[in-house]
């Protein structure tokens, strides 16, 4: 049975009408699966994430780094990241950077960057030193969690798939996704679920993105960040909180027999 409509409204109208024609009688009651967007499940807010211009390569390999060792299929990192410390390959520049070639990133941040922060603000966000050549005026820290809240998919959403954008890994359970721009320009780097977060929005916390694990920050904090002219080497990153009746926490996605990193 099916119904259309220039609306969503007339096509449940008429959804409604034809199930009752069959019917005979009654009151037809629709039950969506997944649930319908609604005007309430707008986008409350956005907050803010740092993207890095930098990568660097590391003297680590990604099966070094990992309580589980590494995925034979996705070749990722398995469970939560080990005591090892993270050797980079060059001196960094900016105050943000993302390591190239490890899978989860990890994301690395200047000493300059993180002097913003209060250590009530940071008191449950683990960051370890790492080591380079060369010299350096700032030191500089690897994120390393955790995350407070994990990136969600949306109902109806398309999911980008060329170069293994989003993928479930049927291994080890491992999902990373990245929606397509609801409209044109539009960049979104993840969605949170507002009610995953404390009700007071913490002005920094720890975010599970398509990457790895990052920091975000709520409007105030990236006032600050953007006031602070000493930081370079990053880019706006927008992540939107949404109402959990629009998150999709169980996307499904493909499950690729290869991945070709
Ligand atoms: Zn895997």
């Amino acid at each position: 049975m099916r119904a259309e409509g220039v609306s969503l409204e007339e096509a449940q109208v008429n959804l409604c009408m034809a199930i009752c024609a069959w019917n005979g009688d009654g009151e037809a009651l629709l039950v969506f699966d997944p649930p319908l967007p609604s005007a309430n499940t707008t986008p409350l807010e956005d907050c803010f994430t740092l993207n890095f211009n930098e990568g660097v390569r590391t003297k680590d390999k990604i099966k070094d780094l990992y309580v589980g060792g590494i995925c034979p299929l996705c070749q990722h990192g398995i469970g939560l990241r080990n005591k090892r410390s993270l050797n980079l390959e060059k001196t960094p520049k900016s105050d943000v950077l993302g390591t190239l070639g490890l899978r989860p990133k990890s994301f690395v941040y200047s000493e300059s960057l993180l002097s913003l922060f209060s250590t009530a603000e940071t008191k449950r966000i683990n960051f370890r030193e790492v080591e380079f050549p060369g010299k350096s005026r700032n030191r500089y820290y690897e994120l390393i969690g955790p995350a407070l809240v994990e990136q969600v998919g949306i109902f109806g959403g398309e999911y980008l798939t060329d170069f293994h954008q989003s993928w479930a890994c049927k291994r080890c359970q491992r999902k990373e996704f990245c929606l397509a721009p609801s409209q044109p320009g539009e960049l979104i780097d993840g969605y949170i679920v507002r009610s995953d977060l404390p009700e007071k929005l913490p002005s920094v916390f720890t975010f599970k993105s398509r990457l790895g694990c990052e920091l975000v920050f709520n409007r105030a904090m990236w006032a600050k960040i953007l006031a602070s002219k000493f930081l370079k080497g990053f880019a706006e990153g927008r992540v939107k909180l949404i109402n959990e009746k629009l998150a999709d926490r169980d996307p499904k996605l493909p499950q690729p027999s290869k991945f070709e990193w």
